[in-house]
């Protein structure tokens, strides 16, 4: 077996315990041990609502539990409470900066195996069956997805065994950002809306997770939520594979 990544070949230390597990089910990421290790954790206190580790954030940049950009967000009254909750497995390192780049823009879908078993994990570590979502992509526009020939969020998703994934979100081709104040551009300027033949009773009162591979300054989340909540779920929250 080769490293997706490096292709480097992966030596396998075989004993019985593993030769049970292969037999039962092959679990053995499809990545070297040494790329494996360039993958960042994100572990240690954290923002409570976009993840953001705070060792990695100078300390004048805290609000107690939150990061200064979501106390900025949650000071405003558009914005305030949206997002309740964003979730980020690793570090937006230059390791996983590469290894999306080539996932995303040199179109290798195979990698997306690589996250498999990280946000299976997350996934069960913060949901249980009580609050099991439904699982919301975050869409390309349809040039993008043209161009890529698959939208990456959606693969993400699909990672997450036995969850429904309902694409309900269209995005409007991008378009030049305007001269408008950045507060004013965020709520007029918005990309997404609903497709027209959603169902809003279908959503009311449950759990909505955004899917996403980075999240950087929480726009498109934020953005995004603010079409969700036209549903009236009883929670929007977002799982990015990285936090920026
Ligand atoms: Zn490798
Ligand atoms: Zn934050």
């Amino acid at each position: 077996m080769k490293c997706l990544f490096c292709d480097q070949p992966i030596t396998e230390i075989i004993t019985w315990s593993s030769l049970f597990i292969l037999s039962s089910q092959n679990t053995h990421p499809p990545i070297c041990d040494q790329c494996n290790q360039k993958l960042e954790l994100i572990t240690g206190e954290q923002c409570i609502i976009c993840s953001r580790p705070f060792s990695k954030l100078d300390p004048k940049f805290r609000k107690k539990d939150l990061c200064n950009d979501c106390y900025n967000w949650e000071q405003n009254p558009e914005w305030q409470g949206l997002l309740t909750q964003n979730i980020s497995i690793f570090h937006y390192n230059d390791f996983l900066k590469e290894l999306l780049a080539q996932f995303k823009f040199r179109g290798d879908h195979e990698l997306v195996k690589i996250f498999a078993e990280p946000i299976q994990t997350k996934f069960k570590q913060t949901f249980d069956q009580k609050n099991s979502p439904i699982l919301i992509p975050v869409p390309l526009s349809s040039e993008r997805q043209y161009e890529r020939g698959f939208n990456q969020a959606l693969s993400l998703a699909n990672l997450i065994e036995k969850q429904p994934i309902e694409e309900i979100l269209e995005r409007s081709h991008t378009e030049k950002q305007s001269k408008k104040k950045r507060s004013e551009r965020l709520l007029a300027d918005s990309p997404f809306h609903l497709k027209p033949d959603t169902n809003p009773k279908h959503y009311k009162n449950k759990n909505l997770l955004i899917i996403d591979d980075i999240y950087t300054t929480g726009t498109t989340l934020r953005q995004i939520a603010k079409v969700l909540q036209s549903l009236s779920p009883n929670s929007i929250k977002s799982l990015t594979l990285a936090r920026s």
